[in-house]
């Protein structure tokens, strides 16, 4: 392996140079990382050492971690003896609240940590169980915490950290209110951690309010000095998770690459990934920091000699690699930091060729792939994954070609005797077509016949706030949106419910969060919120349950839609 010129510029630091105690090292290294984020090397320092901060990140940052990890640093082995939470984690929805729970279970494996969700919509008997028993770290949407805290079921006496995460959703959703409540019974010497993608007034005038002298961090510095960037043709797909390998083989298709290394985030993403793309078909190698070198250079080796055409890496591992051949870089998912995408896609478009990048995008992470434009100043396109029938059109290109190629070449004398006897009873071209769709069947492309579902990119909400929806308005007086069922609410502007107040109120009680909900009117006396037909019971029944400002009021199906 022959260094390459990023090398002595990429950090190396280790999760133990960060300080974290055996316990979480261990249980980092089953889980297969690495190496820490950019976030998590800026955030967990200063964090461990008690100060409060401010982080500018959005999801796929490594940001759950950045801040999980410091809550468990100091968590006593075994899971507390005491009734009182130590951590409270305040989140968006109810997705959240489970995603970040679980997150903190695994990393906190090893030291018995007890970590609970609590939202709205789950019955509130069993929280009132776990939280009676006994809990370490909640995570919480902020209606439910507050309800908590009311019955005096949730005790924030012994808090010794809060975390609000995805802080400008949680204004957007019309928490405002419910975070300052929150804060005001928390404990004056509580660390305090704030991380918001995006960085509106409205945050900032909570983090003066609430945050004591907090270390700032952002992961958006670095960029490429003009001249340097590599001639890169860069996409993205948006692919809902599981279809990702199956996309990853219909993007491969289409493009022929001459090699690819493929960048995943851990050891046993590589390894899954690997095995997948070698079922389907692919000749896929592993390399990851898990491996011995010997096994390392036979991997290399095979890459050089083109006997693997798709290598599955992860960031350590393929650092340093510099593969003459490699003509594509696929980002598995979309890469944690812009310095880690520009140090992938460095890799390829070396001396004046043109290299192709290509990141696989899960919808909720369309806000990274905007920080890595906006910071490495170039577009990703958002290209659509090739249907079933660009596939087959692109595979008969390529017979096509081949055939092209064959007839140039000029040596099919040889085969003249076949046509010749075959034309006395067939026509010509049909001989020729049966010829075509040999060759096409034996150039082994195997069918791939999945339909991948299409997803739109979520809409850029960046810095507009999504309380008014463009379109919402537009839909007054009509009948709801297809698959959507408009429910009354019996209190509107007179009660001076806003459309923040809606949302909130159904993200916090249902499984559903803002974006699922659809047309909102509000008009003087009630107000209409279309919600997915599927839902509509649950909403219904939930809301009936809850307050909208502070009031019980009639929820029920719009009776008579106008059509
Ligand atoms: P988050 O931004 O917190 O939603 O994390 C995004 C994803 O990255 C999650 O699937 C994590 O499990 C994963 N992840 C977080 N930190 C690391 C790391 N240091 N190495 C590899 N994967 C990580």
């Amino acid at each position: 392996m022959t260094p390459d010129a990023t090398e002595d510029t990429e950090d190396t630091t280790t999760f133990a140079d960060l300080g974290l105690r055996p316990e979480l090292l261990r249980a980092l290294l089953d889980l297969g990382y690495e190496e820490p984020t950019p976030i998590q090397r800026e955030a967990i320092p200063p964090l461990l050492s008690g100060h409060d901060l401010l982080g500018q990140a959005a999801t796929g940052t490594g940001k759950t971690a950045a801040f999980a990890l410091p809550i468990l640093q100091h968590m006593p082995a075994g899971g507390g003896d005491g009734a009182a939470p130590m951590a409270l984690v305040l989140v968006p929805t109810r997705e959240l609240a489970v995603q970040v729970s679980e997150a903190v279970h695994r990393y906190g494996r090893d030291l018995g940590t007890r970590v609970l969700p609590i939202y709205g919509g789950q019955p509130i008997g069993r929280q009132l169980r776990e939280l009676q028993r006994g809990v370490d770290v909640v995570v919480a949407t902020p209606g439910r915490a507050l309800d908590h805290i009311g019955r005096k079921t949730l005790r924030l006496d012994a808090l010794r950290m809060v975390v609000l995460d995805e802080a400008d959703e949680m204004l957007d959703m019309g928490f405002a209110d419910d975070i300052e409540a929150i804060l005001q019974e928390t404990p004056e010497e509580r660390q305090t951690v704030l991380f918001s993608a995006t960085m509106p007034p409205r945050i900032d005038s909570i983090a003066r309010a609430h945050l004591k002298d907090p270390v700032r961090i952002q992961i958006e510095r670095e960029s490429t000095a003009p001249g340097e960037a590599p001639r890169v043709r860069q996409s993205a797909y948006v692919v809902p998770r599981a279809h990702k390998p199956a996309a990853l083989g219909r993007v491969l298709d289409v493009e022929a690459p001459e090699a690819t290394i493929v960048f995943c985030r851990t050891r046993e993403e590589v390894d899954q990934l690997t095995e997948t793309m070698n079922g389907r078909g692919y000749r896929a190698e592993a390399l990851h920091g898990g491996m011995g070198q010997e096994q390392r250079d036979r991997v290399m080796a095979r890459l050089r000699a083109g006997t693997a055409d798709l290598l599955v890496a992860t960031d350590v591992a393929a650092r340093g690699l510099d593969i003459e051949q490699l003509s594509h870089v696929v980002n598995y998912n979309v890469p944690s930091a812009p310095e880690s995408y520009v140090h992938r896609i460095g890799r390829v478009g070396r001396a004046g060729r043109e290299g192709v990048a290509i990141t696989l995008a899960e919808p909720r992470e369309h806000r990274m792939l905007k920080t890595i434009e906006r910071v490495t100043k170039s577009r990703i396109v958002v290209e659509k994954v090739p249907t079933v029938a660009d596939l087959r059109a692109r595979r008969l290109e390529l017979t096509r070609s081949a055939l092209e190629e064959s007839i140039l070449e000029d040596d099919l004398e040889h085969f003249r005797v076949v046509v010749d006897t075959l034309a006395d009873e067939f026509d010509v071209m049909e001989i020729a077509m049966a010829a075509v769709k040999l060759a096409h069947e034996a150039s082994g492309a195997a069918a791939d016949e999945e339909e991948i579902p299409e997803v739109p990119l979520r809409s850029e909400r960046e810095g507009r706030g999504r309380r008014e929806p463009a379109g919402r308005d537009e839909r007054r007086g009509r009948g709801p949106t297809s698959g959507m069922t408009r429910i009354f609410v019996g209190a509107g502007r007179s009660a001076g419910v806003r459309p923040q107040d809606l949302v909130g109120a159904i993200a916090n009680e249902t499984r559903l969060s803002g974006r699922d909900i659809g047309a909102i009117e509000i008009a003087d006396r009630f107000s209409l919120v279309e919600v997915p037909q599927q839902a509509a019971d649950d909403v219904i029944a939930s809301l009936r349950q809850s307050t909208i400002k502070g009031r019980k009021v009639t929820v029920r199906r719009e009776r008579f839609p106008a059509r």
